[in-house]
């Protein structure tokens, strides 16, 4: 009941097989930054998000509103901790016990991912005009998570300037998204 292998496999000459492997070579000395690689990755994962609608949307139809949707859909990835307003340690930096709050994608990470998908947008072809991630209301959105996420958390966020606080600037740079 085995099926070979060797028959799907196209036979290549020498020559064209070593080709391949300079081309795969030159490939592999010049990686994509992480940069690049992250809006990839967070480029695809949009498009999956959309794809898994229902009814799928298609990337033509996508307005703000599904931005603003799969930034609420991230947030159950999210590994910050934002304390609701009942919460004892509401407004702590450091709580000295754990809590039930909830668990969010921080302000800096969505802020960070909406600028790389606004550029993958582009670059896929999409016009700056209907450019979703450039909308008013992303804006507005991501200036109120960082209000609420301020105070919830006490801490302030602050264009960067210089690093006051080295201990802190590690969580707050760290701006990947983990998806599952
Ligand atoms: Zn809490």
């Amino acid at each position: 009941m085995e099926r070979g292998e060797a028959s799907s496999s196209s036979l290549r000459s020498p020559s064209e097989y070593q080709h391949a492997q300079q081309l795969q070579l030159q490939q592999q000395q010049q990686p994509p930054s992480r940069y690049e690689s992250q809006k990839r990755r967070d480029w695809n994962t949009f498009g999956q998000y959309l794809k898994n609608q229902r009814p799928p949307v298609p990337l033509s139809q996508c307005n703000c509103n599904h931005v603003l949707d799969f930034l609420r859909y991230l947030d159950q990835f999210g590994k910050t901790k934002v304390h609701l307003h009942g919460c004892i340690f509401f407004g702590q930096p450091e709580p000295p016990a754990p809590c039930t709050c909830p668990l969010r994608q921080a302000w800096g990470s969505l802020d960070a991912l909406i600028g790389r998908l606004r550029a993958a947008y582009e670059e896929n072809g999409g016009s700056p005009e209907t450019n979703p991630f450039a909308s008013g209301a992303i804006r507005v959105y991501l200036r109120d998570v960082r209000e609420c996420q301020a105070k919830a958390r006490g801490i302030p966020y602050k264009k960067k300037k210089k690093k006051t606080n080295p201990s802190k600037a590690s969580e707050e740079s760290s701006s990947a998204i983990h998806f599952p």
